[in-house]
Order: structure tokens, then C-alpha cells, then sequence
């Protein structure tokens, strides 16, 4: 039993799940209680939770449980708002929690470099390591770094957890992680790591609990949320997937542009003139769905205008394009195909995308039940499809709060 539980107390606790982004910060609180027949259970669903979204935007909003509303919060009292906002979420939890304590703290943190793919429990020198990825992921790593660093001097005492999202990818086999440059590169440390670590592993666990040995053949995850990327399964462990050294690689997203021919960014340098700063914003936030239509990144927009905005539909045929191709491609390293999985907010909730994706992979024998797909069935390809195609919500903390038993 991990120390965690044996210093329980009596009347359990919570763990606080930490996800830092660079808009915005979502936190949520899992109760934990000590089973009485051995071993520990942490609810799927989160006993609280919230996020404080557009932290360095115009108008910071605070939402709270499941309120579709957000209401309105000053962070300018700080001089950094991104620490303005940690206090805020730090009182609110003490406020709700009352005499229960938080046990441990799991951050969800991007990177883990080529050293840590397990979760960890962050001391001064797991910080000091985690901080020299910043230059291998600097639009994403420092945000948690800067939880975990303003925690570790106020409550030494809290065992905060690192859980990473290039973990799940530790699995995959070493050429799949090679990039076919120098080699003194692949030395220092520029790979293909993969992300979304932590959805796949909740999508590896859920699917095994619902379709047993089906899910443990060959089956490919779709992680459409705003970042987007595949993963590529055999017994349910990471093959090969598409985000590659950054999170910019792959599928396109909703502002990202996903995989790029490299000339093309050195054009943008050499002859369009752009710094790298521009070139930067132009690659991660002007992109993607947003880029090319000039209008959203969220398909439900592009759908209601693409009729008469060909831009839109340019958007979406691109984005589902992206997605056939990469399916392709993955259901070669793979050898074959048995289930396809769908997940976070378009893959969860976008019949459309899913229908449009579906059509051009008939060749795989795929075959969509179009009123299941319509309603977000759990299982949406007919009992013929050749492909078990099934949608399945997400739950990347509850992974982070049961990587906390296994790291503490
Ligand atoms: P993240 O956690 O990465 O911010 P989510 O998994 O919440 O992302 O997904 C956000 C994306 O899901 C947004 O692009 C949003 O437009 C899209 N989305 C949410 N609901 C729907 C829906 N009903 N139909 C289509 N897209 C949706």
C-alpha cells in the first residue's frame, strides 16, 4: 500500500487534480475513503471541480462545478495573473473542502523528456529536470511547472504528483520515435514523444472494461478535442501516434496546423519575412480549422456556414481529409484495423466529423449505423462494420488522481 493511504485519515480526503494550460486552469477534486475490503477506489466522476478560463485574456472567467456559466474575475490584483488565478482556485477549494484535507496534488504536466515517463512525486530536483524541457515544449511546460514550483514552497508537506502526457508513448518502439535527421539530434533529446498521454490511457482502460479482447487487437484512438492526434493501439498500448516532437505535428486542430511540409515554414521565413515569434503564432493559434476559414475553429460554425462560405467547408473537408490519411497510415503500421474509438469535444460530440470520417474509411469495411452515430452512441458502426467503430468520453484526471496511488 503506498504511504499516501496509510496516512489517510480516518475520515478520508481528496486529491486535486491540476491541469495548467496557457489560457486557462482546470482543477478537480476526487474523494478518496480507504475501501474496507482492501485496495483503494477513486470515483470516475469528480467530486468537485472547475477552471478559470482566459486567464490573460480581456474577460478571466471562473466556472464552477457544472455551471454552463461562468462569472466574471479580476486577476489584475497580481501583477501576474496566471498567479492571481492559482490563489483564486487555492481559496476556493479550501472554502469548499472545509475540514477535509487534499491529500496529494497530480499535475498534469506536457512533458517528461526521455527520463520520466511513470508519474512522479516532484522534489527540487524532479522540478529542476522537468524545467529543462521548457525549450522542448516551451508554449506548454512551464504553466504546471509554475503550480507545482508556488505549492512546493508553501506546502512542502503535499505530495504533488507530475503525470505526463508524453508518458503513455513511452511504449512505442524506438524508430517510431526517430526523426529522419542527424542522428547527433536524436541524441539531444529531438524525438517523436507523442501527447494526449493521459487521455489514452484513460480510452485504453474504458475500452478494455467494455469490449474485453476487441479493444485489444488492433485498434486506432481518435483524440479530436482542440489538439488533435491518434493513437495507434496494439493490446491496448501505444504503437505509434501523431503528435510527434511537439504537439504540432499530425492532425490538423482547431488553430493548429498539424504536419507541414518544412519547406513551407522556411519559405515563411526566408521570403515572407516572418520572425520566429510570427511564424510561431502563425503555426499553433493562426491554423488549422481557424486559418483556413478564416471564421472558427469549432466545426459546428464551419457547418452552419459552409454552404455559402466556401472557406468553411475548405476547413472541414481538410480537417476530416487530415484525419482519412492519417487512419490510413496508422492502419498500415498497424497491419489491420478491428476498432476505431472516438473521443474529447468534436470526436464525443460531432456526428458530422465522425460521419464524414467514417465514409471515406468504407474501404476498411466500415459501415456507421447513421441514427446511432447521430444520437452519440457508445457503439455507432453496425453489427456488418468490419470496424467496431464506439465513442467514449475522456477522463484524463481521473488518471491523474489514480496516478497519485501509483507514484506516491
Ligand atoms: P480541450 O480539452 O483540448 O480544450 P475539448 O476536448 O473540450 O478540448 O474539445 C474542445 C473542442 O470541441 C472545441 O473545438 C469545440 O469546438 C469542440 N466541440 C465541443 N462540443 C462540440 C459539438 N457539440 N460539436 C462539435 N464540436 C464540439
Amino acid at each position: 500500500m503506498s504511504s499516501l493511504l496509510q496516512n489517510l485519515p480516518e475520515g478520508g480526503g481528496y486529491i486535486m487534480v491540476l491541469n495548467c494550460g496557457s489560457s486557462s486552469i482546470k482543477f478537480a477534486l476526487f474523494e478518496v475513503e480507504s475501501a474496507t475490503h482492501g485496495g483503494l477506489k477513486i470515483p470516475r466522476q469528480a467530486w468537485w471541480s472547475g477552471r478559470i478560463e482566459n486567464i490573460t485574456g480581456q474577460q478571466p472567467a471562473l466556472v464552477l462545478g457544472r455551471s454552463p456559466e461562468g462569472e466574471p474575475v479580476d486577476l489584475s490584483l497580481d501583477a501576474d495573473p496566471y498567479r492571481a488565478a492559482l490563489v483564486m482556485i487555492r481559496q476556493r477549494v479550501l472554502d469548499k473542502i472545509g475540514s477535509k484535507p487534499v491529500i496529494a496534488v497530480a499535475h498534469r504536466v506536457v512533458h517528461g523528456g526521455h527520463k520520466y515517463f511513470e508519474p512522479v512525486r516532484v522534489t527540487r530536483e524532479v522540478l529542476d529536470d522537468l524545467s529543462s524541457y521548457v525549450p522542448l515544449a516551451p508554449l506548454h511546460q512551464p504553466f504546471a511547472l509554475i503550480a507545482i514550483a508556488e505549492l512546493l514552497a508553501l506546502r512542502p508537506d503535499l505530495p504533488q504528483i507530475a503525470c505526463f502526457d508524453t508518458g503513455f508513448h513511452h511504449t512505442t518502439p524506438d524508430i517510431e520515435k526517430m526523426l529522419p535527421i542527424s542522428y547527433q539530434y536524436w541524441e539531444k533529446g529531438l524525438r517523436r514523444y507523442g501527447f494526449h498521454g493521459l487521455s489514452y490511457e484513460y480510452m485504453s482502460i474504458v475500452l478494455a472494461e467494455l469490449y474485453g479482447q476487441r479493444a485489444q487487437g488492433r485498434t486506432i484512438v481518435a483524440h479530436l478535442g482542440s489538439g488533435a492526434s491518434l493513437c495507434a493501439m496494439k493490446d491496448l498500448r501505444s504503437e505509434a501516434t501523431t503528435m510527434g516532437f511537439s504537439a504540432l505535428d499530425g492532425l490538423m486542430m482547431g488553430t493548429r496546423c498539424g504536419s507541414i511540409d518544412p519547406g513551407a515554414v522556411l519559405y515563411l521565413m526566408e521570403i515572407e519575412k516572418l520572425t520566429l515569434e510570427q511564424v510561431g503564432k502563425v503555426l499553433y493559434h493562426d491554423s488549422g480549422l481557424k486559418g483556413v476559414s478564416g471564421v472558427s475553429n469549432d466545426p459546428r460554425v464551419l457547418r452552419a456556414h459552409s454552404d455559402t462560405n466556401i472557406r468553411c467547408e475548405h476547413a472541414l473537408a481538410l480537417y476530416v481529409r487530415r484525419i482519412v490519411r492519417e487512419i490510413g497510415g496508422l492502419t498500415a503500421m498497424l497491419g489491420g484495423l478491428e476498432m476505431l474509438a472516438f473521443t474529447a469535444g468534436i470526436g464525443e460530440h460531432s456526428a458530422m466529423i465522425r460521419r464524414r470520417v467514417c465514409r471515406e474509411l468504407a474501404y476498411l469495411g466500415i459501415e456507421l449505423d447513421e441514427e446511432l452515430n447521430q444520437s452519440d452512441a457508445r457503439v455507432i458502426s453496425t453489427s456488418r462494420s468490419k470496424v467496431k467503430v464506439v465513442v467514449e468520453p475522456t477522463n484524463e484526471e481521473w488518471v491523474a488522481a489514480n496516478m497519485v496511488l501509483r507514484a506516491a
